[in-house]
């Protein structure tokens, strides 16, 4: 989804979450394990003030093990719950449930003084688009593909989705902008998807995130490609690419469109490795 941030459209944003998070006790921000940094609104911590807040990396099945590991670190030296979690597999789910009754066990045991029993815990999902929002509401209550809201019949506004352990989850999430100003932020964006090509080309893009695993991942290169990207400008690397994978036009030309898409796509659907572009 591609949304176009306006400074009105940030306001009004921020607002609606804000309503929203009145009624919630959890807030279940969602990040993307490959670029925790480059995926969280900049203004998450006025937002969400001091409500309790569970980080949850997702996508971390394509993120390096090694990567998973430092964030997790990250965030429990900070003293912030984190979760990994893969929305598509339903991995990392049930720990997103029993961190949230940890959570809330002491709210829990002053209403249970007051006779107040079984009060369900509420939570809400924020995050970029495309971090995930949707594919984990869709897993955390077992259904698949629409939302079954606004339906004649069915009173408008929230919905909330009955989830294990006494939770419930607003049907609805808060979708939050990006940080735009950093350029390498705006890159991490286009790599992974987050913001669909309109940063920069396909090609230019293609040459940066091969410049940036040359650096950083050069085997992952070599293995997916059968290349050896030792010594080579990112150019020549491109074309062995395209050579290898059958890139080449009529008159024997590179066909540069041709093996950036199959790069860039490689890269998004974790063909080149689990890859991890920022660590803490
Ligand atoms: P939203 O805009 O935040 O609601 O994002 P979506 O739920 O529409 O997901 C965006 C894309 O990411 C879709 O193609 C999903 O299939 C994919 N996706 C979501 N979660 C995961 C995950 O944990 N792992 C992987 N590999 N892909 C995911």
């Amino acid at each position: 989804m591609n949304i176009n941030w306006y400074p009105g459209h940030m306001k009004k944003t921020k607002e609606s979450i804000k309503k929203n998070l009145q009624l919630v006790d959890i807030i279940y921000e969602l990040l993307d394990a490959r670029i925790p940094i480059s995926s969280e609104n900049p203004d998450i911590d006025s937002i969400v003030g001091d409500k309790p807040r569970i980080v949850i990396l997702n996508k971390s099945d394509l993120s390096s093990h090694e990567g998973n590991m430092k964030w997790q670190q990250y965030y429990q030296n900070k003293g912030i719950s984190s979760v990994l979690v893969d929305s598509l597999n339903n991995r990392g789910l049930n720990e997103v449930i029993n961190i949230s009754n940890e959570l809330m066990k002491e709210k829990k045991l002053k209403l249970e003084k007051k006779g107040i029993k079984n009060k369900p815990i509420r939570a809400m999902i924020v995050g970029i688009p495309n971090v995930g929002k949707s594919t984990l509401i869709n897993s955390l209550s077992g259904r698949k593909g629409a939302k079954t809201g606004n339906r004649p019949g069915i009173t408008k506004g929230n919905q909330w989705i009955k989830l294990k352990g006494n939770l419930e989850l607003l049907d609805t999430p808060g979708i939050l902008w990006p940080k735009f100003e950093d350029e390498s932020v705006g890159l991490n964006l286009a790599f992974t998807g987050a913001i669909k090509d309109e940063l920069l080309d396909i090609e230019s893009l293609a040459f940066k995130l091969v410049e940036r695993l040359v650096e950083t991942y050069p085997q992952f290169l070599e293995d997916r490609y059968n290349i050896n990207v030792h010594e080579k400008t990112t150019y020549e690397i491109v074309e062995n690419i395209a050579q290898n994978r059958g890139c080449i036009g009529k008159g024997q030309e590179i066909d540069f469109t041709k093996v950036s898409n199959i790069i860039i796509d490689d890269f998004r659907k974790g063909r080149i490795g689990r890859i991890t572009l920022e660590l803490p």
